[in-house]
This record gives structure tokens, C-alpha cells and sequence, in this order.
């Protein structure tokens, strides 16, 4: 959704302002002193908030949600996009605080009140190396681990706003498959995935939604038998001296 646009007005960078009936947010430089300057342009009209997102106790989260009619229709990639399009804002700081957003990796359908069966996943593995970035329609597991795992300090969830003790056991790898949409070549694919450790547990949280289940019923005090995700830091976040705070980004305080 970036698309490079030469106006004739200025901006700083991050803000938001009205251009010809759209909402854009710029980023970007400047190459002149005046008049045409080239940018970035994000639109941000139509977008997720916090708003859209519907929360524990809501029937839409207890229920099994309906599988999605193929080929998708136009509306259906519009939510896709969009569901994709707030990870990516939960993801920026300057977003996150704009728009009062809370950082998520995963993203299902219900979640924004529609219950269908689809998700979004936008995040890096634990190790900070592989970007990990789906839109999967009808997804199922087709193949797990018996060995389990876990996030140590506990999962988190958009829909929840509370802290919840515990911990979640999840399969330590799946195999998934379902259609897969780009939303930049506008492509579906069937395809199956393997997926382990953190990208394993944040498939199986979005999964459990489409079947009405929070990670909330899965907690337990304990676990045995099951191996903690180990996060390890880039080593570019342990150089810097981030301030207190949202910078200081770990994977388990994401939502999904
Ligand atoms: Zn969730």
C-alpha cells in the first residue's frame, strides 16, 4: 500500500493530514527546499483501531467461526488487507501512540466481530531473523508435535485486557494448511506451512479463536515436559540505551 506521490506541499514526516479526500500519513525525505517534494504515502482511512476489536465475552469469540467461500470477493480481501494493514500500524511506534493501538502479531477474523475462518500473521521468529508475514483463509492443522511448548511469561491477546496468570502449553510444531492470500499480487495459493516455536505458538492462539477458544481457557500454572521459547534479543536492541518503556519490545508482551 506505499505508492510514491510528487505534491506541492509540505509535512513533516509522520503526520497525518487530508490530501484530496484521503487520510495520508508521510514519511519519507524531502528533495527540495520548496514546492515538490516526493513521499511515502500511507493511507491510513478505513483502518483497525482498538475500536474494531471486540473483547472477551463477546459471543463472536465463543463461537466457531464459518469457513470462507472461495475464490475471495472483494470485501473479503479488503478485511484481509486491513487485518494485515493493523499488525503493521500496531507494530509502529508512532502509530501505536497515535491511534492508541496495542502491538499485536496475530490478528483473526472474529476478533473484528466477523466470524469467519481467517487470520493474519505479521512478526519475526524468536531468534529476530525470519519475517514471518500470512494471510491464510480456512486454515487447519494437519500435522503436530507431540512435544509442547510454551511462552514463559504467558500469551496475551488483543481481545483480553487483563493480565492472565500462567502459561499456555501449544504444540512445539505444526504443519498448517490453507489458502494463502499476497495482498500485493492479489494471489490466492494453497499451500502447507511448518511452523515451530513462537510462529507455532501464534498460529495455534489464532486458530483457537476460530474455534472460539481464548488462550485464557488453555492456562496453566505449570508445565512439565514442555520447553520455554527462548527469545533471543538482536543484538542492535542490547547496543542501544532504549528508554523505559514501549521500546524495550519482547515478543511475549505482544498480543495477538
Ligand atoms: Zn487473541
Amino acid at each position: 500500500m506505499y505508492t510514491t506521490m510528487k505534491t506541492f506541499f509540505t509535512a513533516e514526516n509522520g503526520s497525518v493530514i487530508l490530501f484530496r479526500g484521503r487520510l495520508v500519513r508521510f514519511s519519507g525525505a524531502t528533495d527540495g527546499k520548496h514546492g515538490e517534494i516526493c513521499y511515502n504515502v500511507w493511507e491510513v482511512r478505513n483502518m483497525i483501531t482498538m475500536e474494531d476489536i471486540i473483547r472477551e465475552g463477546h459471543p463472536t469469540l465463543q463461537k466457531r467461526a464459518e469457513e470462507v467461500d472461495l475464490p475471495l470477493d472483494d470485501g473479503t480481501k479488503n478485511t484481509l488487507v486491513k487485518m494485515r494493514r493493523f499488525l503493521i500500524n500496531s507494530q509502529d511506534e508512532t502509530m501505536r501512540e497515535e491511534y492508541g493501538l496495542r502491538e499485536g502479531v496475530g490478528l483473526s477474523a472474529p476478533q473484528i466481530g466477523l466470524s469467519k475462518r481467517m487470520i493474519a500473521i505479521h512478526t519475526l521468529d524468536e531468534d529476530f531473523e525470519e519475517h514471518h508475514d500470512y494471510l491464510i483463509i480456512n486454515p487447519s492443522i494437519v500435522s503436530h508435535s507431540v512435544a509442547k511448548t510454551y511462552i514463559p511469561g504467558g500469551e496475551g491477546c488483543l481481545s483480553v485486557d487483563r493480565e492472565v496468570e500462567g502459561v499456555v502449553p501449544r504444540h512445539k510444531r505444526v504443519s498448517v494448511h490453507g489458502h494463502f492470500y499476497d495482498s500485493d499480487k492479489d494471489t490466492v495459493e494453497e499451500r502447507t506451512i511448518r511452523l515451530r516455536g513462537f510462529l507455532s505458538v501464534v498460529i495455534q492462539h489464532e486458530l483457537d479463536h476460530l474455534n472460539g477458544i481464548l488462550f485464557t481457557k488453555r492456562t496453566v500454572g505449570e508445565l512439565e515436559h514442555a520447553e520455554p521459547i527462548e527469545f533471543k534479543l538482536p543484538e542492535s536492541t542490547e547496543d542501544e540505551s532504549a528508554p523505559e518503556g514501549d521500546n524495550n519490545r519482547t515478543p511475549k508482551e505482544e498480543k495477538a
